[in-house]
């Protein structure tokens, strides 16, 4: 048995540290907005090198509320990626904006630039760029493509908390940047959990408002905000978390690379391709396989932790399908036919990944 994700492994090694900070919450009965939170901004701002960081109650949650402090609203168009999570196209929606989706590039599976220019009309107000698997978008050349045509920059970071491009953390490149604290993320809390950082003080107060009952002062309220709050606990867990991150995505990209050396030259596999101008943080290890399901049925069979991420891109998926039934985004229908993601987490042993490549070198001609 070889889990998609252990995430056991990395509490046993925290357990007295996350125990401790659970134990002071309780102790202090400070449960929201209290000093954790506090604390956990100031240090994930810190971290990221922006100036300011703004708690919430998910990543769904960060992208919604970045987008509707930008005044981002119906009319607007947000040009983003077909091949991503769900929750990236639902805040466009929650703000009454229309999504656009604009096809991947065939190695990255992320956003491809040279599309994104064509989509552009009157009314596109942003762009949501996912780094999607951890693997960073190319963001000095969008940065300057939305300054062209003054346009949000709004980064989808659920996947990339720590990846970097040309020294830059994802994230703060654009107007906002926004992370997932889900508990399978690379940077995951024991719950739900989300943040915005961003270098603008207007935005930053403007998110701490709407995060809070559109409220600045107790029982003052001056617009409809959200009730949208990271909690202590898991602030305290992501204190812990935070402080071995980097190592957390060094482990990632050790068993990457082990998988890639192990597997680059079968037949039928493709392995990821890791863009040497970024830091890429393996959020997930995905290749391309020519006889996926089989690959597939074989490591299930074996007990081990596999998934597809996407089966279905957005265009296609049951709630969106009456209106882009006339979009066609061949690389991202191809990629969700082929895309196959493997076990990974930091302490993904050297046995684990032998037994996992051994299982996909077996199958992988079919
Ligand atoms: C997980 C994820 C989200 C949503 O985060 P939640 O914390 O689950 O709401 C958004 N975008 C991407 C790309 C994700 O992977």
């Amino acid at each position: 048995m070889i889990p998609m994700v252990d995430l056991k492994a990395q509490y046993d090694d925290l357990r007295s540290e996350i125990d401790q900070g659970l134990a002071d919450v309780l102790d202090t009965a400070q449960f929201i907005l209290g000093p954790n939170v506090q604390a956990f901004e100031k240090e994930a701002a810190e971290y990221l090198g922006v100036s300011h960081a703004v708690s919430c109650a998910s990543g769904t949650d960060a992208l919604h509320l970045a987008l509707a402090a930008s005044g981002v609203c119906p009319g607007d168009e947000v040009i983003t990626s077909p091949f991503t999570f769900i929750a990236t196209a639902e805040a466009i929606r929650y703000v009454g904006a229309t999504p656009v989706f604009v096809d991947i590039e065939p190695d990255t599976f992320n956003l491809d630039l040279d599309q994104v220019a064509g989509a552009i009309t009157s009314r596109t107000r942003a762009v949501i760029p996912v780094h999607l698997f951890g693997q960073p978008v190319d963001m000095p050349r969008l940065q300057k493509l939305a300054a062209e045509h003054d346009l949000l920059l709004i980064e989808d970071c659920a996947q990339s908390w720590g990846a970097t491009r040309a020294g830059t953390q994802t994230g703060a490149f654009g107007v906002s940047g926004c992370y997932s604290f889900f508990p399978s993320k690379n940077l995951g809390c024991y719950g739900d959990g989300g943040m915005v950082g961003t270098n603008s003080d207007k935005l930053a107060e403007e998110l701490q408002v709407l995060r809070n009952h559109g409220s600045r002062e107790r029982y003052h309220h001056h617009v409809i905000g959200f009730n949208s709050r990271l909690d202590e606990m898991q602030a305290a867990i992501l204190r812990a978390k935070l402080k071995r991150i980097d190592s957390y995505n060094d482990g990632r990209r050790r068993a990457a690379h082990a998988y890639s050396a192990a597997l680059k030259d079968v037949p039928g596999i493709t392995v990821p391709f890791e863009d040497p101008n970024g830091y890429h943080v393996y959020h997930q290890y995905t290749l391309l396989a020519d006889y996926r399901d089989t690959v597939l049925d074989a490591l299930r069979a074996r007990d081990i932790g596999c998934a597809v991420y996407y089966p279905i891109p957005l265009h296609r998926q049951e709630v969106f399908q009456e209106q882009y039934a006339n979009v066609s985004l061949p690389v991202a229908e191809a990629t969700s036919r082929r895309c196959l993601s493997l076990p990974m987490f930091p302490e993904l042993t050297e046995q684990q990944i032998s037994e996992v490549v051994e299982t996909v070198r077996k199958t992988a001609g079919g």
